[in-house]
């Protein structure tokens, strides 16, 4: 395919999603696009049981393992503050985290990897993946087994930290694991003038929430990442009566397994103790998302070859205590998350994110050569 037609085509589709926006799960139009242009290209679609999102797969002429490539197609519940001439259409929905970009860019490697499939050693499986910002749409797409065949697999993302015609890949740890918890204390409401007859579970809460700060400045690592926030706080419903419950509510971000691990426990045990110290109770609550994303080594370096070859700049990738569902898969399946810049400016979620489409046929180019010249190792 000549070079502006590519470009053209993929603007085009970028711009078309781009307005369209869909949250999690209810990716229904953007599915029917998706398999819209896989089928006047000629790409076999594969049968899944998924109700959104698309498997498509490129079968070479020559034997070979399978590798996959993977996009995430859902939008965000944000109201778009950009004056983009293709803004979202749907009020209160917007593509702030790129994902319109990586379908449109991983579409032009499916067109530019079927029109080389004579040469192409081995097959890549082409998964368009639905609810990335859920947290769970990989887990939904693992559970399928449409994966269980792929050796090696390979993400990509926006990077508003980086210019076009720049990528961050780094091995390791890239991107946080995302936990979410809850916190239930229970004392013994009573009379505020009487704090005596009771057990204060305001008083408790402050102490818990004070201490929990100490676990990533005092028992962690210092070379490690790690955070704690408390984000919701809940307790009470007027001004004389202290009340027998306060509700909290955070998440916990940690970039290696063990530390996981360890604050989970460590906020355990403090909450527990804490409340107890005070006569009341603690009960944690919590609620595992996806694992730090980890980029296996010899992907990385290999990706970085690839990257330099097709002319871009390549930089260490940023640590991140964001998440990304993507980790799921490089739990079971060695690859690499690879940043790409669309151009520095307002980060991901942001109501004015963009990303630029000057980046969108270079990504194409890049993951079809990534993909040909692995099969071909
Ligand atoms: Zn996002
Ligand atoms: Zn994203």
């Amino acid at each position: 395919m000549e070079q502006k037609v590519l470009e053209q085509k993929l603007t085009d589709f970028f711009e078309e999603l781009h307005s369209h926006p869909e949250l999690s799960y209810e990716e229904y139009e953007t599915t029917e696009r998706i398999k819209r242009e896989l089928h006047a290209a000629g790409i076999e679609i594969l049968q899944t049981p998924l109700k959104t999102g698309v498997v498509a797969i490129i079968r070479g002429a020559q034997p070979g393992k399978t590798y996959g490539l993977r996009c995430d197609i859902d939008a965000l519940p944000i109201m778009e503050e950009t004056e983009l001439p293709y803004k979202s259409e749907i009020p209160g929905k917007m593509h702030a985290c790129g994902h319109d970009f990586h379908t449109a860019a991983v579409i032009g490697t499916a067109l530019l990897l079927q029109e080389r499939k004579e040469k192409l050693h081995g097959n890549v499986k082409i998964l368009f993946q639905p609810a990335e910002e859920s947290s769970h749409g990989a887990e939904t797409v693992l559970q399928t087994g449409i994966l269980s065949d792929v050796e090696a697999i390979f993400g990509l993302h926006t990077a508003a930290y980086l210019p076009v015609g720049t990528l961050g890949i780094r091995a390791g740890s890239v991107m946080a694991a995302v936990d979410r918890f809850e916190l239930n204390i229970t004392g013994t409401g009573c009379h505020g003038g009487h704090p005596d007859e009771g057990v204060d579970t305001i008083l408790v809460a402050a102490s818990v929430i004070q201490a929990l700060q100490s676990i990533v400045g005092r028992n962690l690592n210092p070379f490690h990442t790690g955070v704690v926030s408390v984000t919701r706080i809940h307790g009470g419903n007027t001004w004389n009566v202290i009340p027998d419950k306060v509700e909290l509510e955070g998440t916990v971000r940690s970039m290696d397994k063990e530390d996981r691990v360890f604050i989970e426990k460590r906020m355990r045990g403090i909450a527990e103790n804490t409340a107890a110290a005070y006569g009341a109770k603690a009960e944690l609550l919590w609620y595992p998302g996806p694992p730090a994303t980890v980029n296996e080594e010899t992907w990385s370096a290999f990706a970085e070859d690839v990257a330099k070859e097709c002319g871009y700049e390549v930089v260490p990738q940023r640590n991140s205590t964001g998440g990304e569902d993507f980790a799921f898969y490089l739990e079971k399946i060695p690859g690499c998350f690879i940043n790409v810049g669309t151009g520095v400016g307002y980060p991901n979620h942001h109501p004015q994110f963009y990303a630029d489409e000057a980046a969108l046929a270079p990504a194409a180019e890049y993951f079809a050569r990534l993909l040909e010249e692995a099969l071909g190792k």
